[in-house]
């Protein structure tokens, strides 16, 4: 109810046009209509395999932007509704149990208020009917990856992440989510992080991949 009135007065806005939406929608049929086809899929630096349903570009990287810094919270309904789709349809339903998120550091979370890439991940797991769990910490705080080169990327990222709980990893199948893939060593050093915790499998999703690079680190 408190959902209804408040989206009356407050109406959610398509984020890739901004047109207003009726209640219950994501996105406006205009856009879900140029959604493509067909997801990119990827090998990251170690190895696992990153589905992505975006191209990060246009109309989805201004709506990533301002998920991330103009507080446009609502868009992440659009991008787990997509990114459950994709990874439905590409990892299939019995591939891995427990869905898990790129974690931020401690400071940067508490300054943001929230992790941008844990909420994408929260809903894509409730609509997959999967369990969602912390796996990961951010241990250190490093450097953003802007402006570093590939060498300064992949030293930049070691050893920054923990695992929060190995009982919750040892043999499992995972699936770790992020908002966006560039380079991937992000992404790579989560992944190396829970198998050395004793993963099974792990698996990567991100809503865009590509394009620009300078989002990739956890800002
Ligand atoms: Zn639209």
């Amino acid at each position: 109810m408190i959902d209804i009135l408040l989206s009356a007065i407050f109406p959610p806005k398509c984020p890739y046009c901004k047109t207003i939406l009726s209640y219950g929608m994501s996105e406006c049929a205009v856009c879900r209509e140029q959604f493509p086809d067909y997801p990119r899929t990827e090998h990251i630096p170690s190895g696992e395999m990153c589905v992505s349903p975006f191209t990060y570009d246009s109309r989805v990287r201004q709506a990533i932007i301002d998920y991330k810094f103009h507080g446009r919270k609502f868009n992440s309904e659009s991008f787990a509704k997509i990114l459950a789709h994709t990874v439905d349809g590409v990892y299939g339903d019995a591939d891995f149990e427990t869905v898990t998120s790129v974690p931020l550091s401690k400071a940067r979370q508490n300054e943001r208020g929230y992790n941008q890439s844990e909420l994408i991940a929260v809903k894509t797991a409730k609509i997959l009917g999967k369990r969602y769990e912390r796996l990961l910490v951010k241990t250190k705080n490093n450097r953003e990856q802007h402006g570093l080169n590939a060498e300064e990327r992949i030293k930049n990222v070691v050893g920054v992440y923990s695992v929060t709980n190995r009982q919750k990893i040892i043999g499992k199948s995972i699936l770790i989510v992020d908002d966006v893939i560039t380079t991937g060593y992000t992404l790579s050093e989560c992944c190396c992080t829970l198998k050395k915790g004793g993963a099974a499998k792990v698996l990567c999703a991100a809503v865009a991949a590509g394009g620009q690079s300078h989002l990739e680190n956890k800002l």
